[in-house]
C-alpha cells in the first residue's frame, strides 16, 4: 500500500515536473519570440526612418546580437577584387571601411541560399589574411548572401566559436536580418541615386540661374552703353554689374593717364579714389597680364612679388586671387580691368570669361569716350574757327582802313594845301602815303598768300640770298611803321642763305613788326644771325611781356593770337603773320620757332639752310 503511495507521489512529482519544466520551456520560447519581433520591429523602424547605410548596419547587428548567440557578426560588401567590411559586431573588432583581397577570404559567394558550416576549420581558406589568422577562431558559422536586383553585392555573417552550435531555427533567423540588410542596401542605392538626380537638377537650375543672371548683367552694361557716354558712370556701373557674377572683394579700372597706370573706378575694398597713380606705365615691378594673351589669372598672389608690392595692397594679402584684364581699343592697351578676391584660387573657367565679357564692354566704354571726347574737341575747334574768322575779318577791315585812312586823309591836305605847303614837307606827306600804301599792300599779299595756301597753290623760289641786306630791308620796312624804332642788327655780311629772297624779307619784317607791336614804346629790338651747322640761325629777340608757356600752342595756329596781348597803339594783328610766316619758312626748307620767352622778352628764330659754298659765318 505505501510502496503504491510513494510510485504514485513519485510519478505524480515527475508529472508536475515536467508540466513545470513544459511550462517554463514555453516561457522561454515565447520570451525569446518575443525578444526576436522586437528586434525585428526595431530594424524595421530604422528601416523606415533615414539612416544612411553604416548606422543601419550597425543597429541591425546590434539587434541580431541579441537574439542570435553568436561572437562575432558582420556585413561586408564586394569591392571589386576586394571585400570590405561595413560593420562588424564582436571580436576581432575590425573597423568600418576595412579591405581585405577577396581571395583570401572564404566568402558563400556564389550561393542564393544563406550557408551553414558547423565547422569552420574544415573549410578552404578560412580568414587567411592577417590580422585574422590565429585571432579569431569561429567555428560554427551562417554566411547569408546579400543580393541586389540577382546579382551577389556581399554577405552578412554570424559566427560562434563553438563547433555546430547553430540549429535551423538560427539560420531562418539569420535570414529574416539578412532580408533587413538587403532591404537596407536596396534604399541607400535608391536614396543616392535620388540624390545624384536632385543634385544634377539643382546644378542644371544653377546654371540656368547663372546664364540668365549672365545675360542680364551683359544686357544692363550693353544698355547703359547706349545710353551714356560719360565715362566714369559706364565704368562705375560695368564694375558694379560684373560683381553680381563675379566673386570677390574688389574691382577697378585703370586707365593710363600721363605715364601712370590712374584708377577711373574702384569697387570694394580697398577702394582707392579716382585719380589715384597706381604705378608707372611699362614697369616691370608690377605683375601684369601678359600681353600676347586675352587676360591674365593670378590664381594666388602669395606667391607673386610683384602683386604683393604694388600700392594700395603693399604688403597685405587682401587680393589673393586676380584676374586683370587689357583694356584695348584699336589694338593699343590703354589700361587694365581688375578683379580680386580674398580667397586664393577663387575664379574659374566661367569667372574668366566673364571678366573678359565685361572687360570687352569697358573697352567700349573707353572707345565710346574716345570718340565722343574727339567728338566734342573737333565741335569746339570748328567754334573757335567760326569766332576766330569773325576776329579775323574784324581785324582785317580795321587794318585795311587804318593805312587807307592815311592814304585818304594826307592826300586830300597835300590837294587842299598843295600851294601853302613847302617842298620838304609834301615830300614828307607823299612818303606817308606810299609807307600806307606798301603796308595795305602786305597786308593784301598776306590774305592772297594765304588764300593760296589753302588752296596748297604756293611754291616758292629756292635761290642763293644773301642774308644780311634782306634783314636791312626788312628792318627799314618797319622802321617806317614805327618812327624812332631802335633795331638792333649784328651778323656776317657775307653769309648766303637758299631761299626766296622776297619771302626771307616777308617772314624778318613780320617777326620785327611783332617784336615792336607788342612791346612797349622805346623798347629796343635786336637781330643777330650766323651760320650753324648746315644751317642760317637769324634770332630776333625783344624785350616785351614774353608769351606765356600756356599760349605757345596758339603762336603758329591760324588766326591764333594770344588772350591779352597788348599792342601798341595805332597797330592791329590778324594773327596770320606767324602763321605765314612759319609755312613759308618750311616752303624754304627751313623752320621758324620761338626758342625762348620769358618777362625780358621773346626770341624767334627763323631757320634756313645754307647755300651750299657759303664761307664759314
Ligand atoms: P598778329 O597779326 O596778331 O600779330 P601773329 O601770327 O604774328 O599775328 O602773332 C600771333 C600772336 O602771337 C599775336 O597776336 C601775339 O599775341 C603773339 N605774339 C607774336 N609775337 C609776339 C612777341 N614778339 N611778343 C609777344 N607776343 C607776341
Amino acid at each position: 500500500e505505501y510502496l503504491a503511495q510513494a510510485l504514485r507521489n513519485a510519478r505524480l512529482y515527475a508529472a508536475e515536473r515536467e508540466r513545470a519544466r513544459a511550462a517554463e520551456e514555453l516561457a522561454r520560447l515565447r520570451a525569446a519570440e518575443a525578444a526576436e519581433a522586437a528586434a525585428f520591429e526595431a530594424v524595421g523602424a530604422a528601416l523606415g526612418g533615414s539612416l544612411d547605410p553604416p548606422a543601419l548596419y550597425a543597429l541591425i547587428l546590434a539587434q541580431v546580437t541579441r537574439v542570435l548567440p553568436c561572437d562575432h557578426a558582420c556585413v561586408a560588401m564586394y569591392d571589386g577584387e576586394g571585400v570590405t567590411f561595413e560593420a562588424t559586431w564582436g571580436t576581432p573588432r575590425i573597423a568600418p571601411g576595412t579591405s581585405f583581397p577577396r581571395r583570401a577570404l572564404w566568402l558563400p559567394e556564389g550561393r542564393r541560399a544563406p550557408v551553414y558550416v558547423p565547422d569552420a576549420l574544415a573549410l578552404p581558406g578560412w580568414f587567411a589574411v592577417p590580422p585574422l589568422i590565429g585571432a579569431f577562431h569561429d567555428r560554427s558559422l551562417i554566411a547569408v548572401p546579400l543580393r541586389i536586383d540577382g546579382r551577389a553585392v556581399g554577405s552578412f555573417d554570424v559566427s560562434s566559436r563553438t563547433p555546430h552550435f547553430y540549429t535551423p531555427h538560427h539560420l531562418r533567423l539569420a535570414a529574416r536580418f539578412a532580408e533587413h540588410v538587403a532591404q537596407a542596401l536596396r534604399n541607400a542605392r535608391l536614396y543616392a541615386a535620388e540624390r545624384e538626380r536632385a543634385a544634377a537638377a539643382e546644378e542644371r537650375a544653377a546654371a540656368r540661374q547663372e546664364q540668365a543672371e549672365e545675360a542680364e548683367v551683359l544686357s544692363r552694361i550693353g544698355a547703359a552703353l547706349g545710353e551714356s557716354l560719360d565715362p566714369e558712370r559706364l565704368y562705375a556701373l560695368i564694375l558694379e554689374q560684373a560683381g553680381r557674377v563675379l566673386p570677390g572683394d574688389f574691382a577697378v579700372v585703370a586707365l593710363y593717364v600721363d605715364g601712370w597706370a590712374t584708377v577711373v573706378a574702384a569697387l570694394g575694398d580697398p577702394s582707392p579714389p579716382a585719380g589715384t597713380r597706381l604705378f608707372p606705365a611699362g614697369t616691370d615691378r608690377v605683375w601684369l597680364p601678359d600681353p600676347a594673351l586675352p587676360l591674365g589669372y593670378l590664381p594666388d598672389s602669395a606667391a607673386e612679388r610683384r602683386w604683393r608690392d604694388l600700392p594700395p595692397w603693399l604688403g597685405a594679402d587682401r587680393c589673393r586671387s586676380v584676374i586683370s584684364v587689357p583694356l584695348r581699343v584699336d589694338g593699343r592697351v590703354l589700361g587694365h580691368v581688375s578683379f580680386a578676391s580674398r580667397v586664393p584660387h577663387a575664379y574659374g573657367e566661367r569667372h574668366l570669361r566673364l571678366a573678359g565679357l565685361c572687360a570687352e564692354r569697358a573697352s567700349q566704354a573707353v572707345r565710346n569716350a574716345r570718340l565722343f571726347a574727339a567728338e566734342q574737341a573737333r565741335a569746339r575747334a570748328a567754334e573757335e574757327l567760326v569766332r576766330a574768322r569773325d576776329d579775323f575779318v574784324a581785324a582785317v577791315g580795321h587794318e585795311l582802313r587804318t593805312p587807307l585812312t592815311a592814304i585818304v586823309g594826307f592826300g586830300e591836305l597835300l590837294e587842299a594845301r598843295w600851294e601853302a605847303t613847302g617842298d620838304a614837307q609834301r615830300r614828307a606827306t607823299v612818303r606817308k602815303i606810299v609807307a600806307s600804301a606798301h603796308r595795305q599792300r602786305r597786308l593784301v599779299d598776306d590774305l592772297l598768300l594765304l588764300a593760296r595756301m589753302d588752296g596748297h597753290a604756293m611754291a616758292v623760289r629756292r635761290a642763293r640770298s644773301a642774308i644780311a641786306p634782306a634783314i636791312r630791308q626788312a628792318a627799314e620796312e618797319v622802321r617806317a611803321s614805327y618812327p624812332g624804332q631802335q633795331i638792333d642788327l649784328r651778323g656776317p655780311g657775307g653769309l648766303v642763305a637758299l631761299a626766296d629772297p622776297a619771302r626771307l624779307v616777308q617772314v624778318v619784317a613780320n617777326l620785327l613788326d611783332n617784336a615792336a607791336k607788342y612791346s612797349p614804346e622805346g623798347s629796343p629790338v635786336a637781330v643777330a644771325w650766323r651760320a650753324e651747322g648746315a644751317w642760317a640761325a637769324i634770332r630776333v629777340r625783344d624785350r616785351g611781356p614774353g608769351i606765356p608757356d600756356a599760349h605757345r600752342g596758339l603762336l603758329f595756329a591760324r588766326f591764333g593770337r594770344v588772350p591779352g596781348s597788348r599792342i601798341r597803339a595805332g597797330h592791329v594783328g590778324t594773327g596770320l603773320g606767324l602763321y605765314l610766316s612759319r609755312q613759308l619758312a618750311r616752303a624754304m626748307g627751313g623752320d621758324l620757332d620761338l626758342e625762348a620767352s620769358g618777362s625780358g622778352g621773346s626770341t624767334f628764330t627763323l631757320r634756313l639752310p645754307l647755300a651750299p659754298d657759303t664761307p664759314p659765318g
